[in-house]
């Protein structure tokens, strides 16, 4: 089938690539010029495991291709995705600014019936106005599916290949036939399609992030209780979580949830709730103890050295807002770091992935290091914010050499308590018994 992708980001540029994979012929479109022309060049402008190989595969096959100009992407195609972003706006509701431009785009542009594809996480109700803005634009009838994406960024391509479920909303049969279609490499392989209205699909995907979310939000405050009866959340977890009903997956105590997609779509749905006078408390209280979390670790260590922390050095590891993405948007780290330069500390971050995107974030607040051992260099702590693999079993020894003390904060309990003070560091984690701050 012939498809437009519009919006070629961490969600577009994965469902266009492994749509071009399987089979489909892909245009992907982007109206950020420097970002089509880094594709052009064959640039990945994201990191995500396993897309660049992807991409080249697709492009060199003639399956996927790149431009910035709409009109001639849609021409000719069957199916059209919108795939841009629906970010915050100031009030907490989701802007929607770009997915209508793009429904009015490709309503002027068509030049045949499409269906189009609002593949971008869009609040209940979002269906009809694009349904509106095609017939503002154009003469041709044309169908419009709600096809909500659950990918994680870092497993992006397995996700959209193996997806739990897809979910799609729409209104008659014939979208329905396209979708299935579209899909057909998946159903083969035993993915279910639940087919739903338009409304029940776009809540859908909010359902999911905002239960994720509070799931998140849920372990965290029982880690901060925890803390204080002298309780390991790590042995909670287990208990709780290996009764089938709970599960342990999605189910870690940490530094706070972060990136693209919880901390938005938890307010966008609160705002569509508040459309409507409804009060939703538990998705409410999901946000509050979220930003209450991300700011735990840095009080950690205000407990530690006091809250003047100048002429103080710490070692960051980890800026993404979680491992194997260069994505910072809403990261962790971005508050312990405000809040650490804030008390005058300076800071030394290493991150695989994620320090292009945080040195254009930071400027030059905070130092870039080159490695994650010299990161430690003189450093008072290290602080350990994002759990990438590399991370989980370092030299010991070799840090307890470079930091100028051994000291370590670890928000991802990534490490263990009992091995760690038997090699001499003072180890402050999540949850995993009362903390002993010396003096
Ligand atoms: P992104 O910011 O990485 O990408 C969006 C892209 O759209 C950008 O490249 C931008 O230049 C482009 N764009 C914006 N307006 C445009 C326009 N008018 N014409 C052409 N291109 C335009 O965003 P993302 O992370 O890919 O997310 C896209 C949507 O998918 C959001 O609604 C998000 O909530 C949802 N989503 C994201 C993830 C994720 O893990 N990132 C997962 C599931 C769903």
């Amino acid at each position: 089938m012939n498809i437009a992708v519009v919006g070629t980001g961490y969600v577009g540029l994965v469902a266009g690539t492994c749509l071009a994979d399987m089979g489909h012929q892909v245009v992907c479109v982007d109206n950020d010029r420097s970002k089509v022309q880094s594709l052009l060049d064959g640039i990945i402008p994201i990191y995500e495991p396993g897309l660049e190989h992807l991409v080249k595969r697709s492009v060199h096959e003639e399956r996927l291709s790149f431009t910035t100009d709409i009109r001639s992407a849609i021409h000719g195609c069957e199916v059209a995705y919108i795939a841009v972003g629906t970010p915050s706006a100031d009030d907490g509701s989701a802007d929607l600014s770009g997915v209508f431009a793009v429904a009015r785009e490709i309503g002027g542009y068509a030049v045949s019936s499409l269906t189009v594809v609002i593949k971008s996480t869009v609040p209940v109700g979002t269906a009809d106005g694009v349904r509106a803005a095609l017939r503002d634009s154009s003469e041709i009838p044309h169908h419009v599916v709600s096809n909500p994406e659950f990918l994680k960024e870092g497993t992006a391509i397995e996700d959209f290949r193996n997806p739990d479920r897809i979910i799609v909303g729409c209104a008659s049969e014939t979208p329905r036939r396209v979708m299935e279609r579209l899909y057909k490499p998946l159903l083969r392989i035993g993915k279910p399609i639940l087919f739903m209205d338009n409304r029940s699909a776009e809540m859908s995907k909010y359902a999911a992030n905002a239960f994720l979310a509070t799931r998140i939000s849920f372990i965290n405050e029982l880690a901060r209780l925890c803390e204080q009866v002298d309780a390991d959340i790590d042995a909670v977890r287990r208990g709780a979580g290996s009764d089938s009903r709970i599960g342990l997956r999605f189910f870690f105590p940490g530094v706070g949830y972060g990136g693209s997609c919880f901390p938005k779509d938890v307010r966008a749905l609160q705002f569509t709730a508040m459309a409507h006078d409804l009060h939703l408390h538990i998705v409410e209280a999901a946000e509050v103890v979220n930003l209450e979390q991300k700011r735990l670790l840095a009080r950690k260590i205000f407990a530690r050295f006091g809250p003047d922390l100048t002429g103080m050095r710490f070692a960051l590891w980890g800026l993404a807002f979680k491992p194997r993405t260069d994505d910072m948007r809403e990261a962790p780290s971005r508050v312990v770091v405000e809040m650490l330069l804030e008390a005058g500390a300076a800071i030394t971050a290493y991150d695989p992935e994620a320090m292009g995107e945080a040195s254009r974030l930071m400027g030059d607040k905070v130092r870039m290091a080159d490695s994650s051992l010299e990161a430690l260099d003189g450093a008072d702590a290290l602080v350990v914010v994002t759990e990438w693999n590399e991370f989980r079993s370092p030299d010991f020894e070799e840090i307890k050499q470079r930091l100028a003390k051994p000291v370590i904060f670890d928000g991802r309990n990534i490490y263990d308590p009992g091995d760690l003070r038997a090699m001499g560091f003072e180890y402050y984690c999540i949850g995993r018994g009362k903390p002993q701050y010396p003096g």
